[in-house]
């Protein structure tokens, strides 16, 4: 059986993210998103069968090709860059973490006025400001408030944000906090924006210490990636 110590793997997960959460004080729930980017869709059945509801992918086509096979009925959440001219895809997902611009964001909010839907997402921070990845400085977002506040098709639900490959303990903190703050100041211009999704495999407990309501995992799960 494929992934078959994934149910083990996930109960240590679990009770991990228990004493996190109960360490971080934040009292949030903790939703995990199995990341079964590289895999097949089998990894989607026993994601499901061990009974995880939400999946992740970072790559449109990569997801939309899982979702063609069999596969059970779980939440997608799109976790990787959406490109503009690919933002009809985003219909396909229950939530889009990586609203990382304003020209995304603009794209987003006409398709969804063309459709009657508003689009759910989180705005994608970029903490330590990272050239290699996209999103918004945390410098910048009180800016890019006002220009969401303008957009009625997107529906933001909160923020995402990814730490640096090699972050020592006090940068992932700085990094963790400083999105959770990013939660607040939409909050604090009336935006729902009550989930923080953050942490991955090598920083969940960090992530979950400051406040984190999505974990994403993926080689904690399943094992590493070829
Ligand atoms: C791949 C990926 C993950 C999962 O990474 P692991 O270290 O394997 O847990 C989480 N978030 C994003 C955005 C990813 O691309």
């Amino acid at each position: 059986m494929p992934f078959e110590d994934l149910p083990d793997r996930l109960t240590e997960v679990r009770q991990r993210i228990g004493e996190a959460t109960r360490r971080g004080g934040h009292g949030q729930e903790v939703r995990i998103i199995a990341v079964t980017k590289t895999h097949g869709p089998e990894a989607v059945a026993a994601a499901w069968n061990a009974g995880l509801e939400d999946v992740g992918e970072n790559r449109v086509q990569e997801a939309l090709g899982k979702m063609a096979a069999e596969t059970p009925p779980v939440r997608w959440h799109l976790i990787g860059h959406l490109q503009r001219n690919k933002v009809k895809s985003a219909d396909a997902f229950f939530l889009v973490h990586s609203i990382d611009n304003l020209r995304l964001a603009a794209a987003a909010n006409a398709h969804a006025a063309s459709i009657g839907r508003p689009l759910p997402g989180l705005v994608q921070l970029n903490v330590v400001g990272e050239e290699t990845k996209g999103g918004f400085a945390p410098n910048e977002l009180n800016a890019a408030a006002d220009q969401l506040s303008a957009m009625p098709g997107l529906d933001v639900r909160g923020v995402m944000t990814m730490a640096r490959l090699g972050a020592d303990e006090a940068e992932l903190r700085r990094t963790f906090s400083g999105a959770r703050a990013a939660g607040e100041a939409l909050r604090g211009r009336g935006f729902k924006a009550t989930e923080l999704s953050m942490g991955m495999s090598g920083d969940y407990e960090i992530a979950v210490e400051e406040g984190a309501t999505y974990v994403r995992l993926g080689t904690i799960l399943f094992g590493e990636r070829e």
